[in-house]
């Protein structure tokens, strides 16, 4: 059942109303223009007030049985209300409060109601999910690099909750996923995003397909360990180098920053949304062999703080996810470990103890998939609304200091 945040009776209705206006606290206002009669007869009155800070576009304001989305809350609501039809809603208090009252809800023909009747706005999440607590259901989501791997389980999971998701990789293989009654549906876009006008395709699709995108999460990732300097290699096999560099930073920065600005600009024309950054713990804390991919991932560190500061004002958050040792994914090659066990003095399987050891990871084992994308569906969900600006290790405790 949804969540009611308000609820107060009609008192009085009809053109008298109007007196009021000049004290009232909310102004309710339809998309399409009406005549004065036909306006004057939908005035409604109203007792009571504390509505301000609690009410967001997608909620639901429901009058006797009629319902209506929410679709602006604020005082840019009040620019629009010489163009458009209204329902002047009266409460106590001053007009003071006026502007940050206002409401602007979806179009629909004004409902039958009478003094007595039930005014009520209920949290959007609840209501959209049929009791789902994620209330993720007909949302839409962008996850890259999500043919494989932590983007893949975290599509999953948005999936299980309903959300529908564009799926987008470099991989030309599309991915499974298991799909039953109430999953969402799965969009695939073969995306490069090191490429911006792939990226920009990837996002019409996306649009083309679902109407909006509600999620992006900023997956797609490559990691090539290499030391800054190695004197035991004249030849420097595993010394860093522009080719590595411009591949590393590549997708792990430009890519990052190519989709979020193509999203966000959808975003901010549909009132907003959240960003998920895929983090790493090596960048908060420094990694032995990995500099580049660490400070790749203190660069999206740094991305998801200044963007929460940029984006806030248009109801976009920014969140981090920062995972430890995770279970093997693409990224865990055997080259990939000849590489890092190699720049860390170590043999391969020493660096395969060091993945359940508790010195390494305090709870002692690699994290699952699924632990990364339960965090990340909590985190894109309405549940998490106030965090912002700020990156979460899911890494069992691993840090290396
Ligand atoms: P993965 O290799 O299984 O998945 C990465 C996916 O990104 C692949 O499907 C790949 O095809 C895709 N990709 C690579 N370049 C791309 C591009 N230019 N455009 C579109 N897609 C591209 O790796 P993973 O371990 O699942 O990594 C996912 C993310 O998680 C990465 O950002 C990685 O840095 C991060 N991460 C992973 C771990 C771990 O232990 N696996 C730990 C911390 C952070």
């Amino acid at each position: 059942m949804a969540r009611k945040i308000y609820s107060t009776k009609v008192v009085e209705l009809g053109g008298q109303v109007q007196d009021f206006i000049a004290a009232a606290k909310m102004i309710i206002m339809f998309e399409e223009s009406m005549t004065l009669p036909e306006l004057r007869d939908a005035c409604v009155m109203h007792t009571g007030n504390h509505l301000e800070d609690m009410i967001k576009p997608g909620d639901i304001y429901k009058i006797g049985n009629a319902e209506f989305k929410i679709i602006k809350v604020g005082s840019e609501v009040q620019k629009n209300l010489m163009n458009l039809g209204h329902i002047t809603v009266k409460f106590d208090g001053g007009a003071s409060e006026l502007l940050e009252g206002s409401l602007l809800v979806e179009e629909k023909p004004i409902p039958d109601i009478k003094p007595g009747d039930e005014l009520a706005i209920y949290k959007a999440e609840e209501k959209v999910a049929d009791g789902s607590w994620l209330g993720l259901k007909g949302k839409t989501a962008i996850v890259t690099g999500a043919a494989s791997g932590i983007g893949k389980a975290v599509a999953q999971a948005f999936l299980d909750n309903g959300a529908n998701v564009v799926v987008c990789d470099l991989n030309p293989n599309e991915p499974n996923f298991e799909l039953h009654e109430d999953s969402g549906k799965v969009k695939y876009v073969i995306t490069n995003v090191t490429d911006a006008d792939s990226v920009n395709a990837m996002v019409k699709t996306a649009i083309d397909t679902f109407g909006k995108i509600d999620i992006l999460v900023n997956n797609a990732g490559i990691n090539i360990p290499c030391l800054l300097i190695d004197p035991k290699d004249p030849y420097g096999k595993y010394e860093l180098n522009d080719k590595v560099y411009d591949k590393v930073t590549g997708v792990n920065i430009k890519g990052v920053y190519l989709v979020a600005q193509a999203i966000g600009h959808e975003m901010v024309k549909s009132g907003g949304g959240v960003i998920i950054n895929m983090s790493s713990e090596s960048g908060l804390e420094g990694s032995e062999g990995q500099s580049i991919y660490a400070a790749t991932k203190n660069a999206v560190n740094s991305f998801t703080r200044s963007w929460a500061k940029e984006l806030g004002k248009y109801n976009i958050r920014v969140v981090g996810m920062a995972p430890g040792i995770m279970e093997a994914t693409g990224l865990r090659t055997l080259a990939y470990e000849e590489a890092l066990a190699y720049t860390r003095g170590i043999t391969v399987e020493d660096l395969r103890k060091g993945y359940s050891s508790t010195k390494t990871t305090p709870l002692g084992r690699s994290g699952k998939l699924s632990e990364v994308a339960n965090a990340v569906v909590f985190l894109a969900s309405d549940r998490a609304s106030y965090i912002h600006g700020v990156t979460y290790n899911v890494a069992g405790g691993k840090t290396r200091g």
